[in-house]
């Protein structure tokens, strides 16, 4: 089945007590048995409810899993992702990973013994480096944020199965409308469904995706025990924006490359960040990795003057000034002030984070409009 086609059917079937084309929204804590133990496979809405139910199978099949499982946001489902460690354990991850996943690794999980290593991924040579007798996982992101640099997920599939170590991909930023990386070795996808998934900024869900049974055991063991699931009318909210999932990507990789090439050719522009340019330096693994290039552009504007980026972001109109990404409307925000702004100036330099930059969540409006709307606020 092509990706459209899943999108709308795969993993969701008609409600089987009245034949409702659309999942309901099972609003219900508990379900009554017949006798005790004799029940038709719901016992309480923490460990399974239907709606969550078909959400997981339309995400397992969207991914090319196996099984699907909810949490009531992303960094829910990193958490429970961690909790597969024990102290001693070592990961080696990303130096641009999303700050929320560096915060919960280095400010939680370090505290419970697990040792975390960043590195530079675009090069495989500097994680090999690190991996030792201790190390259990590796954890991709891809594109990263808000440099859209590209990892090569195939490469990393290679090393942990070489090393017998856990790769879990954040596919949050291309999703599996653009990749699959349980098709490229990964073990585990992590989703925040806040973002793409749900489409419409209306929600905040995550989601992992799995093929093995043993590790999908492993996650809903934890799934229910520390109960961070999400409510049923979250899940159906998701299972509606997942319906559009491909016309929005599709829109969203349109506008991206016009607006990107737009403001690569502004005089006011000193560069632009998108990974469909042949000259991005991780352009090839994207091409061989994705299907398109996605809706996500970031750009610097030329001097160094912090004023004339906030200049721009004040005049813009259509893009909204705010944090998150991936909504059919389109944002913008400055790293430097917003995201990134708990990383020490000159650390934030280094690491390609300038004054001026400017992250763009290219939505799926007319491109003609965002054009002119960039044009305006630019000057
Ligand atoms: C937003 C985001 C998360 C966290 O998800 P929430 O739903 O906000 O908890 C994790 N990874 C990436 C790449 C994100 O953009």
């Amino acid at each position: 089945m092509k990706f459209g086609t899943k999108a709308i059917h795969a993993g969701v079937e008609p409600d089987p007590s009245t034949g409702a084309i659309m999942t309901p929204i099972y609003q219900t804590s508990t379900y009554v048995q017949r006798s005790p133990g004799d029940h038709k496979g719901y016992e309480y809405s923490r460990t399974h409810n239907p709606t969550r139910t078909q959400l997981q199978n339309a995400l397992a099949a969207l991914e090319n899993g196996k099984h699907g499982l909810c949490f009531s946001s992303g960094m829910a489902a990193v958490d429970a992702i961690m909790k597969l460690l024990k102290p001693g354990d070592e990961v080696v991850s990303t130096n641009d990973l999303y700050g929320g996943s560096y915060r919960i690794f280095t400010k939680i999980f370090q505290n419970y013994g697990i040792k975390f290593h960043f590195t530079n991924m675009q090069d495989v040579g500097n994680v090999e480096k690190l991996v030792n007798e201790n190390t259990k996982m590796i954890w991709v992101e891809t594109p990263t944020n808000p440099l859209l640099n590209i990892i090569d997920i195939k490469a990393y599939g290679e090393l942990c199965k070489k090393r017998n170590l856990l790769l879990v991909a954040d596919n949050t930023f291309a999703t599996p409308y653009l990749q699959t990386p349980l098709d490229m070795g990964a073990d585990m996808v992590m989703h925040s469904l806040t973002k793409y998934m749900g489409g419409h900024s209306d929600v905040v869900m995550g989601a992992i995706i799995v093929k093995d049974d043993d590790l999908h055991e492993r996650l809903a063991f934890i799934q229910n025990s520390c109960g961070a699931t999400p409510g049923p009318q979250d899940c159906f909210l998701v299972l509606r924006g997942l319906k559009t999932l491909h016309l929005r990507m599709e829109r969203h990789c349109q506008n991206g490359r016009q607006v990107a090439e737009f403001l690569k050719n502004h005089p006011k522009v000193n560069k632009v960040y998108w990974p469909g340019f042949t000259e991005h330096p991780n352009h090839e693994v994207a091409q061989k990795q994705m299907r398109d290039f996605g809706g996500m552009v970031s750009f610097e504007l030329k001097g160094d003057n912090v004023d004339d980026a906030t200049r721009v972001l004040e005049n813009l109109k259509l893009f909204a000034l705010a944090e998150s990404l991936g909504g059919v409307e389109s944002l913008c925000g400055h790293p430097a002030t917003m995201t990134h702004a708990s990383i020490p100036r000159e650390d934030r330099m280094k690491a390609g984070l300038s004054d001026t930059l400017i992250r763009l969540s290219v939505g799926v409006e007319d491109a003609e409009d965002l054009i002119a709307d960039l044009e305006q606020a630019i000057g």
